[in-house]
């Protein structure tokens, strides 16, 4: 029994009988898409939780990104800077838009790419980029005051990657944060994401964005759009999910805590800065020395504790993304191999807690 093997992920949404009475309105309405009345009272309600004045929904994350991008970027410019260590689909959402990724190193102590590295980067580039996009490393809520700073002072248009960060911001200014509500995250509804934002026309903009460019005049685009509606569907579970939010989060609580008291000062691994305090997230890693990596991964393996490397060791090495231009990246070469994404999810015991934590340094 006790080398059962410790799952890395196992989602959990609002079971059908929550889903149940949201679906029942559904039925009493017969409106099933086009910003009916679950999807607007989801969008109040998640506006609410995140101090974003304006919400606009997205098909999943990766559109959320594409359309903030598509409507902050400057025109004909070339690149968007953007961290290397970050999951794959903020490279394809840049590509997406038309843009090249050009592609910066992290912060060994935040995981992120900082403001200082991306200003040694302009100096370097040679003619300024079109945006930058900037990512939440798992969730920690990015730093929306030095961000504002940077754009203040460049000029350069900063998006938020912030996609498994749903659950942990509490205010929003005027540079779009992007989140997704995909099932892996601690906001989920299964596919879906959403654009925050405190710049209400940006909001307008990017609502219209999501249905054809229709603004204003009812069927006539006024914009460049697509399709990135969510259902009356995604709606009601988004609604169970903020119903069940707050027993959830006590729940990421009691698990993070769990983690924070066996890492603690006595072990060699850390913890993400400020995870339990400041934030929560589904995909929590242990960062461990450099010399201990190679041990660590084979007494999970050996104790049947499932691990992963979230973010890989970055976009570049990967095949689609191997030609996209970069700076120096060696931190991203240091530092990604020693993050350890942990077994997170609430079948976890304290016994469970313990196997995992006397494989690591
Ligand atoms: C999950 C994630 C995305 C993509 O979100 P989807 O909803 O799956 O499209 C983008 N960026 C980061 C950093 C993510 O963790």
């Amino acid at each position: 029994m006790s080398n059962e093997k410790i799952k890395v992920l196992i989602p959990q949404l609002p079971s059908a009988d929550e889903i149940l009475p949201y679906l029942r309105r559904i039925d009493e309405k017969r409106t099933y898409s086009n910003y009916g009345p679950l999807t607007t009272e989801f969008r109040d309600r998640l506006g609410k939780l995140t101090g974003a004045a304006g919400v606009t929904f997205t098909s999943n994350g990766t559109t959320a990104i594409e359309v903030a991008l598509r409507i902050r970027a400057i025109p004909d410019r070339r690149y968007c800077l953007m961290p290397s260590y970050t999951f794959i689909a903020s490279a394809h959402a840049v590509c997406n838009t038309g843009l090249t990724p050009y592609l910066l190193d992290v912060s060994e102590r935040t995981l992120t790419l900082t403001p200082e590295i991306a200003k040694a980067a302009l100096r370097d580039l040679g003619e300024q980029p079109a945006a930058v996009l900037v990512v939440s490393a798992f969730g920690a809520p990015p730093d929306q005051v030095a961000w504002r700073a940077f754009e203040d002072e460049t000029g350069i248009p900063v998006v938020f990657d912030a996609a498994a960060a749903a659950s942990s911001i509490r205010q929003v200014g005027k540079q779009p944060m992007c989140v997704s509500l995909h099932a892996t995250k601690a906001l989920g509804i299964g596919e879906g994401g959403a654009i925050l934002c405190a710049d209400t026309g940006l909001t307008e903009r990017a609502t219209a964005m999501t249905g054809f460019g229709f603004l204003g005049a009812e069927r006539v685009s006024a914009i460049r759009a697509g399709n990135y509606r969510i259902s009356e569907y995604a709606g009601a579970v988004g609604l169970a999910v903020l119903d069940a939010l707050p027993a959830r989060l006590v729940e990421l609580q009691r698990l993070t805590d769990g983690y924070r008291t066996r890492i603690g000062a006595h072990k060699r691994s850390r913890l993400q800065e400020g995870i339990g305090e400041t934030w929560l997230t589904m995909t929590p890693n242990v960062i461990v020395p450099e010399d201990a990596v190679q041990a660590t991964i084979a007494r999970l393996d050996e104790e049947q504790v499932e691990w992963r490397r979230w973010w890989g060791f970055g976009c570049h090495k990967h095949p689609a993304f191997a030609d996209v231009p970069r700076g120096d990246l060696s931190t991203t070469e240091s530092v990604s191999p020693r993050v350890i994404g942990l077994p997170f999810h609430n079948l976890l015991s304290d016994t469970d807690l313990d196997r995992v934590a006397r494989c690591l340094p």
